[in-house]
């Protein structure tokens, strides 16, 4: 609007911005001219740079983006802008209204200025979303009409300027004559008065529709300040915290006084009311989101304030920051750095910030499921049936349930016991499955749950999880004693995780006969432990000891839920070329301790240990492989064999009871997860080259992940280890059985996967044992009709 005083009567207030996109503006005469001219110059640019012309969307978005921030600057543009324009792709029109205070709608038609008083009635009337160029122009004279007719000043008509998909032309326009069409019979016949560009511009964009399809913001036909208004409310109610929204909408509420002026209105449609913006408008700030580098592994806390109450995540740079309401961290990273698009890590809304308003857009449930995935029944039970192949957003393809873990720095102990877990049945599926989204729920288990499901997540982003956030957690819990710069003992690390996670998911404290959460319900059983005192004392002919064993046997039964298994000493003399004799022992062998034959003494006592019916479904072995405590000892480099990963009998290791199982009736287990450990061997003083290889390697895998372990890890002083688990896929193996039935000796992948840190690699299964296991899984395999066994023995 030029305003009361005309400085020059054919100023055109319109700019190309480029082929098929117009801007009109009104406002403080300097403001407008060099603001029009700033975003020309950037349209323009940008069009040079990428030889390719930005659509009447992305115009709207970037002068809206701009006009936000010089909004909030100490000199704000006064600018009220109608944007044009042709979407080079679609063919279709577009016209967006935007005001000063920077919001933005797209319309059928507009005006801006005191114009809009006159116009905005008669175009409600009498536009239509199939209106022709003709039709157009008559429109616009009706309107122009009432401006030579009402207007109190001095009208010098308006510059007709009409947007096709060839582009931009000028429109002759007759300003002298007057329209017949208005009902009213024009009495006075002033000289033209002045006609705001926009209104002028918003006929532009219209006269289009006659020979294009049409446009659904257009045929909603809302009068844009009121969903502009409404727009601006809800978002403002939602947030409750955005004071300049607050002035936003009074701003629309004035000039939404001004709608129903006219008294020939018909009643129009009630308007849709809207509570998100149009479409398109979002869209370019959801190009910006960056999901190769997303992936909410770490811990939700704000990278300014530390803290972790109401964090939202920035889906450009991953960063999380606090709150969401002006002075937030968030809205502060929004405007200095131009990250405009935020997820809450709570509630998985995704906002546009500064402004603060929710979009709602499918596009988005992809991050969604990423920063919490989740599982219903049918899915977890296919997922050891199926094998489904999953890919990342770089195309390659990953089994889930099999993926990499990153070693931020040490932290491959704990990376190998949540594999191990994550792959032990019952604890697996009641983490996918449960929900612990209800306040209060101990953070160990929330945590744990989490990377659970993120580990067999099958829509992942990237191949690969870190632990970071649990890490967190358990340094927390533990007083620092597991952290992930420090190397720790897994066994040491999955005893204490299995009593603590048994708690936080509301374990009895006190040892129980019946399990009383799914870490017991897994893996807790019983054994019996039998002692003897010894007492030596001389022999009286010879003088020698002799020993005698006391005639009374204290006998007790303890859960357990891990067993330990001893290794026999290795020889005390070693070959020269110690790597080629390595020693060997049977699993059986090392089970015999639990045979109830076999003793062992301890601090002058002899032991005998036997397992009790009925045993768990799953076994944790522990070989023992440190002679002391931690790693300032002896490691045992023995090797444990088993003839197969599968069908391993544990009846002879537990006292008979043929009212819970047969006798002589073979139990049979196979193993699920292998813990092993990789020594590397490094003369004393050569930790750094050591470590340093090993960071190279690790750096060469994956960009995320630093794979180095730390020097001061299990068998420091001369010796240092990192630790790998070897999975069973269990789908995989179902799979290959079907595909062996049809097709001999083919196989669809592999059954047996190594996963150290981020590298997941192919195991054969006949070399499992080849390397120093440490800590194994072995699962109860299932007997068809085990269940009611003691029904059928009894029927029978
Ligand atoms: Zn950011």
């Amino acid at each position: 609007m030029r305003g009361p005083t005309i400085i020059k009567a054919e100023d055109d207030k319109t700019k190309q911005l480029n082929k098929h996109n117009l801007m009109a503006f009104s406002g403080e005469a300097g403001d407008t001219v060099q603001f029009a001219e700033y975003i020309q110059a950037n349209i323009q640019l940008y069009t040079m740079r990428n030889d390719t012309e930005l659509g009447p969307n992305a115009v709207a978005s970037f002068v809206r983006g701009e006009l936000a921030r010089s909004l909030r600057s100490r000199n704000p543009y006064t600018v009220n802008l109608l944007l044009g324009g042709i979407d080079p792709i679609t063919q279709k029109p577009h016209l967006y209204w935007i005001d000063y205070l920077a919001s933005v709608a797209s319309v059928p038609y507009a005006a801006h200025g005191y114009a809009q008083y006159y116009c905005l009635s008669t175009l409600d009337k009498h536009h239509h979303p199939d209106i022709s160029l003709d039709e157009g122009l008559k429109l616009l004279e009706m309107c122009t009409d009432e401006l030579k007719r009402r207007l109190p000043i001095d009208y010098k008509g308006v510059l007709v300027k009409v947007i096709t998909k060839d582009g931009v032309r000028e429109q002759d326009f007759d300003n002298n004559r007057i329209s017949i069409m208005s009902k009213r019979q024009a009495e006075l016949s002033l000289e033209e008065e002045e006609l705001s560009m926009s209104s002028s511009a918003s006929k532009k964009a219209r006269v289009e529709d006659g020979d294009l399809p049409e446009d659904e913001a257009r045929s909603e036909a809302l009068p844009l300040r009121r969903a502009n208004g409404q727009d601006i409310l809800a978002a403002a109610e939602q947030e409750g915290e955005e004071l300049e929204e607050a002035a936003q909408d009074q701003g629309a509420e004035s000039s939404d006084a001004n709608i129903d002026d006219d008294d020939d209105k018909p009643a129009i449609a009630a308007p849709k009311r809207q509570s998100a913006p149009l479409e398109g408008y979002s869209d370019l700030y959801l190009d910006t989101i960056n999901r190769e580098i997303l992936d909410f592994d770490f811990e939700k806390q704000c990278s300014v304030s530390l803290s972790n109450i109401n964090v939202y995540a920035c889906l450009v740079c991953g960063k999380y920051f606090q709150g969401r309401g002006p002075k937030s961290h968030a809205y502060f990273h929004a405007l200095e750095v131009g990250h405009h698009v935020f997820i809450n890590m709570g509630t998985k809304k995704v906002y546009v910030l500064p402004e603060g308003y929710e979009v709602q857009n499918k596009s988005l449930d992809d991050i969604k499921y990423v920063v919490d995935p989740h599982y219903n029944k049918e899915e977890v039970a296919k997922l050891d049936k199926e094998v489904h192949d999953a890919f990342d957003l770089a195309g390659n393809r990953y089994r889930p349930g099999f993926v990499g873990m990153n070693n931020i720095k040490a932290n491959d102990y704990l990376n190998v016991v949540v594999q191990l877990l994550a792959h032990v049945f019952p604890i697996r599926n009641y983490f996918l499955l449960h929900d612990f989204s209800q306040p209060g729920t101990p953070q160990l288990a929330v945590r744990f749950s989490t990377l659970v499901r993120k580990l067999w997540n099958h829509k992942a982003f990237r191949s690969h999880v870190s632990p970071h956030e649990l890490l967190q957690e358990i340094a927390l819990r533990s007083s620092k004693r597991f952290t992930l710069t420090q190397q720790s003992d897994p066994v040491e690390f999955l005893s204490w995780f299995l009593n603590n996670l048994h708690l936080s998911l509301g374990g009895a404290k006190k040892p129980s006969k019946t399990p009383t959460s799914v870490v017991q319900a897994a893996f807790q059983g019983h054994l019996r432990i039998e002692s003897q005192a010894i007492t030596a004392h001389s022999d009286t002919q010879n003088a020698r000891l002799v020993f005698t064993e006391s005639g009374t046997i204290n006998s007790q039964t303890t859960p357990y839920l891990i067993l330990t298994l001893d290794l026999p000493p290795t020889p005390l003399f070693q070959s020269s070329n110690r790597e080629s004799i390595i020693p060997q022992v049977p699993l059986t062998t090392l089970l015999n301790k639990y045979n109830g034959i076999t003793a062992s003494e301890k601090l002058a006592q002899r032991v005998r240990h036997r397992l009790l019916h009925p045993l768990p479904p799953y076994l944790l072995f522990h070989i023992k492989r440190f002679s002391k405590n931690r790693f300032v000892s002896e490691r045992n480099p023995t090797i444990v064999t088993f003839p197969s990963p599968r069908s391993l009998d544990m009846s002879p290791y537990v006292e008979p009871n043929p009212d819970i199982w047969p006798h002589s009736e073979p139990i049979l287990y196979d193993l699920v997860a292998n813990i092993i450990l990789d020594p590397t061997v490094a003369a004393p003083g050569a930790h750094e080259e050591a470590a340093a290889d090993k960071g190279v390697n690790a750096a060469g895998g994956s960009s995320g992940g630093s794979g180095s372990s730390s020097s001061s890890g299990a068998g420091a002083g001369s010796e240092k280890v990192s630790w790998l688990v070897q999975l069973h896929d269990k789908a995989m193996a179902a799979e290959n059985s079907r595909v062996q039935k049809e097709h001999a000796g083919e196989q669809r992948g592999p059954e047996w996967l190594e996963i150290q840190d981020l590298f997941v690699k192919k195991a054969e299964s006949e070399t499992l044992f080849t390397k120093e296991g440490y800590l194994m899984v072995w699962e109860r395999r299932k007997v068809p009709g085990k269940a009611n066994r003691k029904g059928k023995a009894a029927a029978k």
